[in-house]
C-alpha cells in the first residue's frame, strides 16, 4: 500500500501543477480574446490626428502591430496549452482498478485519508467473488460424492410422503358411547363390552367368534393398547382390575397381538378421516379372524406352518395368509 500512496502523492503534485497551468492558460486565452474585441489602442503608435493620408498610413500600422500582438498571444496559449498538456501525461491512470458502478465515484475523493477506500473495496469484492467461485465448485464436488445415509432418501424415495402421527380428538363421553355402539351392531361373530370406563379412557372387551378375545384400550376414540388373548385365559385380576400387561401364554395369540399393534399404527396415520374410522378399520380388520383355526393359506394352500395356523392378515385385504408366505 506505500507504494500506491507514493503514487497517490506524485499524481497530487502533477495535478497542482496541472491546475497551475491551466489557470496560465484560462489567462493567455483571456488575453486573446479581450485583444479580438477592443484591438490595439491607437494613442499607443501615434496621436491619432492629421489628414487623410496620415489616417490611412496609422490604420496601416494599426493591423501590423494587431498582428504581431496576436501572434505573441496565440503562442503564449500554444505554451501554456503544451504545458498542462505535458502534466495530463504525466499523471498515472487508475485504470488498473475495475469500475464497480457507482461507487468508483470514490476513487474522486480529494480526502487523503479516503484515498485507499476505493481500493480497499476492490479488493473486497475480489476476494468475494474468489470465495464465490470456491463455494460453486465445493457445491459442484459435493453433490457428486453425496453421502447418502440410505438408498431409500434418494430418488423417488426421499419424495414418499411421511404419515403424519396420529392426532387424539377429545369427543363428548356420550358420542363415543354411541359410537361404539354402532360399530358394535355392525361386526358379526363379534360381540363387544366396555369393562371398565374411566373419563376419556375405556377398556373395551371383543370377543372375536370363539378364536380369542381382544383388550382394546381407547382413549376417547383413540386406540392406546391391543392385547389379544385365548379364551381360556384371565383377563380380570384377583383386585377385579383387568390384566392389560400379561401377553398370552400362546404363542399364536402374541403373534396376533403384534400384528394387530402394526394394524393400529397402520390406521392411526389415514389421513382426513373422521375419528372413529381407525378403530372402525382395526375391528372389522380383528373380525377376519373369526375362522382362523379353520382357513386355509391363501398362498401355500395349507392350514399350518411350523404348527401355526395362517396368522396374517393384510390391511387392506385382510386374507389369510402364514407369516412365512407374506410376499
Ligand atoms: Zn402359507
Amino acid at each position: 500500500m506505500s507504494d500506491v500512496m507514493a503514487q497517490a502523492k506524485l499524481n497530487m503534485n502533477f495535478l497542482s501543477q496541472a491546475i497551475t497551468g491551466t489557470q496560465q492558460l484560462r489567462s493567455t486565452v483571456t488575453n486573446v480574446f479581450n485583444l479580438l474585441c477592443e484591438g490595439v489602442k491607437p494613442d499607443e503608435e501615434e496621436d491619432g490626428k492629421g489628414d487623410d493620408a496620415e489616417t490611412a498610413v496609422t490604420v496601416g500600422k494599426d493591423g501590423k502591430k494587431f498582428l504581431q500582438r496576436f501572434q505573441e498571444y496565440l503562442e503564449a496559449v500554444n505554451k501554456d496549452y503544451n504545458e498542462v498538456e505535458k502534466m495530463c501525461n504525466n499523471m498515472t491512470s487508475m485504470t488498473d482498478l475495475p469500475v464497480l458502478g457507482p461507487s468508483g465515484a470514490l476513487s474522486l475523493d480529494s480526502i487523503a485519508d479516503k484515498n485507499s477506500t476505493y481500493r480497499d473495496a476492490v479488493l473486497t469484492y475480489q476476494w468475494n467473488n474468489r470465495l464465490h467461485e470456491y463455494a460453486q465448485i465445493a457445491t459442484s464436488l459435493m453433490l457428486t460424492n453425496q453421502i447418502k445415509r440410505s438408498q431409500l432418501q434418494a430418488g423417488a424415495g426421499a419424495k414418499r410422503r411421511r404419515a403424519a402421527p396420529p392426532k387424539f380428538t377429545n369427543l363428548p363421553s356420550q358420542t363415543v358411547d354411541n359410537t361404539l355402539q354402532t360399530l358394535s351392531r355392525q361386526l358379526s361373530d363379534t360381540t363387544m363390552k366396555i369393562l371398565q370406563a374411566s373419563g376419556d379412557t375405556r377398556i373395551v372387551h371383543l370377543a372375536v367368534g370363539r378364536v380369542f378375545v381382544v383388550i382394546i384400550v381407547l382413549r376417547s376414540l383413540t386406540i392406546e393398547k391391543v392385547l389379544v388373548k385365548g379364551l381360556d385365559e384371565n383377563i380380570i385380576l384377583e383386585n377385579n382390575t383387568v390384566d392389560l400387561f400379561s401377553d398370552s401364554q400362546y404363542l399364536c395369540m402374541q403373534k396376533i397381538t403384534d400384528h394387530a399393534m402394526s394394524a393400529v399404527l397402520q390406521y392411526s396415520t389415514y389421513q382426513a378421516s373422521p375419528p372413529e374410522f381407525p378403530l372402525k378399520y382395526l375391528l372389522y380388520w380383528l373380525q377376519s379372524y373369526k375362522s382362523l383355526f379353520t382357513d386355509a393359506c391363501t398362498v401355500c394352500g395349507k392350514h399350518l406352518d411350523n404348527g401355526l395356523p395362517p396368522l396374517w392378515r393384510d390391511f387392506k385385504i385382510p386374507v389369510p395368509c402364514h407369516d412365512s408366505c407374506r410376499a
